[in-house]
């Protein structure tokens, strides 16, 4: 579903991602973890389309972002193919980015009526359906401000959601949450990753979230994997000194 390929990322003489392949498979859940700084965020980013790649050959679904052509330049897809690729990727961020004017309802359908054509009201129907999902059915009224940051979270999933996304990539989705609010979204997102095909690309700090949900979990440092493996293999058993020391300081 999602390739990198020796993909390289500068930002000015900085580099932040060089040389970095690494592929998720259908309905697998992929966590990246690593230090700050690595470069995690950057490859949400770059999926996307919000950062140019430098380098490299993106795919997703079967369709280039951006390959080399036959003389080894760099060409990224045109607009209109990137927003086609775009519309299959749906991102969940640290802020929750919810539309402050707008109750809960029309903020999940806002989106699937100007983008996707939906009517108002099969919009309607999808948006409470998927607040049934993320247990928020008594807040459709509500303003994005009379809810908890955990509330306005499982919106913000709710919302992303109903574009019916292939890629739903996650962006430290409970780090602006107090502590008590974090279960609550993911235990949301776990049931989303069980009872789905959707493909996850998960950006995280929870360290037991990525054990408990992840099929797969990579390591990344200064730009590159430098380890990868099940969560019961990474977590119990990382094979590189720097994973080591990495768990030992968030665990
Ligand atoms: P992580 O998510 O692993 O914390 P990021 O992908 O956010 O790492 O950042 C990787 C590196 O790229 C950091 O050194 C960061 O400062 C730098 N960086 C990210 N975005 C920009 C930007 N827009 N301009 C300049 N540097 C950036």
């Amino acid at each position: 579903m999602i390739r990198f390929s020796g993909v390289e990322k500068r930002f000015g003489a900085h580099v932040v991602l060089s040389e970095l392949d690494f592929v998720v498979s259908p309905g697998e859940f992929v966590t990246l973890i690593g230090p700050s700084g690595s470069g995690k965020t950057t490859i949400l980013r770059l999926l996307m389309t919000l950062e140019k790649v430098d380098g490299g050959t993106i795919e997703v679904d079967g369709e280039f972002l951006s390959h080399m052509d036959r003389g080894g330049e760099l060409v990224a897809s045109d607009e209109k193919h990137q927003r086609r690729i775009r519309k299959r990727i749906g991102m969940v961020f640290q802020q929750f980015n919810l539309f402050p004017n707008m109750p809960v309802l029309r903020n999940i359908t806002e989106a699937p009526v100007r983008a996707l054509g939906l009517s108002k009201a099969e919009a309607e129907q999808r948006a409470l359906e998927l607040l049934e999902l993320v247990g928020l059915s008594e807040k459709v009224g509500a303003h994005p401000t009379q809810l908890s940051g955990g509330q306005q979270q499982r919106v913000a999933i709710a919302r992303a959601l109903a574009m019916r996304p292939k890629v739903l990539l996650l962006d430290e989705v409970t780090s602006a949450l107090d502590p008590e609010l974090v279960a609550g979204v993911l235990g949301v997102l776990k049931n989303i990753a069980k009872t789905t095909d959707i493909t996850f690309l998960c950006v995280t700090h929870e360290m037991r979230f990525a054990r408990d949900v992840s099929d797969r979990v990579l390591m990344f440092d200064n730009g590159q994997v430098i380890e990868e493996g099940v969560p019961e293999m990474l977590f119990t058993r990382p094979e590189h000194e720097r994973t080591r020391e990495f768990l030992h300081a968030v665990i």
